[in-house]
């Protein structure tokens, strides 16, 4: 087990090849390198030490150290690629699902996809609309009340005019978030403009990524001021319905679920089933139908 009195814990910030980048409780960071006998533990690895991972460190000399143990993980998002499981990060709290008011415009189904991914992965979702200056709020009330009625947390900001920037501050704060949503949307300005001293992390980030490196797998988790952590990789970007299964898909969708039991066929697709209650439930108004054809759409692909 591991001596506490020797070793201090801290939070991998990012790994690279095999030295991870952990970030003591007291702020300060060590390359560390992972023991052997830790290693020898997982199958894969490569990924035995993941960007999020708590770790407990014994300190060697100046700025470096030793992994001793890897505490358990929660919130992990990982992506399988040719039969091999990679953890991109771990101990995600919540995911920022960056969308655009306009300009690109706003995409219900793409939303609907980053929630099913959530929901996949037991991570809170937290939308966000930005470039709301670029559009009369009102517009946006129907989507904004089908999403609140389930149960989802929106926000409306502009990282432009500050709009509701206090509000996703504090949504931060003290938690460790990752960041999706297509390319356009204002992700990067969002994260300059809430701190900006970001602005060169989030952009060496996007430098290295460019160079081809590990472009779908490296995270990087970036200190907030406010003691939360964001994490902003093309990986997660495209956080998508990667390990999702066709039979579990309607248990993704919150307002579906009551209605799925009730189908008279165990494996109903709710597609071109009769009867089925969760068509009924549609017919009735008790489920969305925009959200409803954003099932089938994913269903179907
Ligand atoms: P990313 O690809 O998601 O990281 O998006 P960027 O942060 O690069 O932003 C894409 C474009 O949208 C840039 O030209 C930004 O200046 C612009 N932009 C970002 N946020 C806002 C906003 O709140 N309002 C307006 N009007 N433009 C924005
Ligand atoms: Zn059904």
């Amino acid at each position: 087990d591991v001596d506490q009195e020797a070793c201090s814990l801290g939070r991998v910030l990012r790994v690279q090849g095999l030295v991870s980048v952990v970030q003591l409780a007291d702020g300060t960071l060590r390359n560390c390198a992972t023991r052997r006998l830790l290693k020898t533990l997982s199958t894969d690895q490569r990924h035995v030490v993941a960007a999020g991972d708590r770790v407990w460190v014994r300190p060697e000399g100046e700025d470096e150290g030793f992994i001793e143990r890897v505490e358990p993980r929660r919130g992990v998002i990982s992506r399988t690629s040719r039969g091999r499981r990679h953890v991109i990060v771990t101990n995600v709290d919540q995911v920022l699902i960056v969308a655009s008011a306009a300009e690109p415009r706003v995409k219900p189904n793409l939303i609907d996809r980053y929630l099913i991914a959530a929901e996949k992965y037991g991570i809170e979702p937290v939308i966000c609309i930005n470039k709301i200056d670029l559009i009369d709020p009102a517009e946006l009330q129907p989507l904004v009340g089908v999403y609140a009625q389930l149960g989802y947390r929106v926000l409306l900001i502009s990282a432009t005019t500050g709009q509701g920037m206090e509000r996703l501050r504090a949504i931060l704060a003290g938690r460790q978030s990752a960041v999706a949503g297509q390319s356009g949307v204002g992700k990067s300005s969002l994260l300059n403009s809430l701190e900006p001293s970001l602005g060169l992390r989030v952009q060496t980030v996007s430098t290295d990524n460019d160079k081809g490196r590990h472009t779908t797998t490296t995270a990087e988790m970036i200190p907030l001021a406010s003691g939360g952590y964001v994490v902003d990789t093309p990986g997660i970007r495209q956080f998508q319905l990667w390990d999702v299964i066709e039979e579990e898909l309607d248990g993704f969708f919150r307002e579906l679920r009551p209605y799925v039991s009730q189908c008279r066929y165990p494996d109903c697709t709710h597609d071109h089933e009769e009867p089925c209650a969760v068509k009924d439930a549609v017919a009735d108004g008790y489920i969305n139908l925009r959200r409803y054809e954003s099932y089938l759409q994913m269903l179907q692909s």
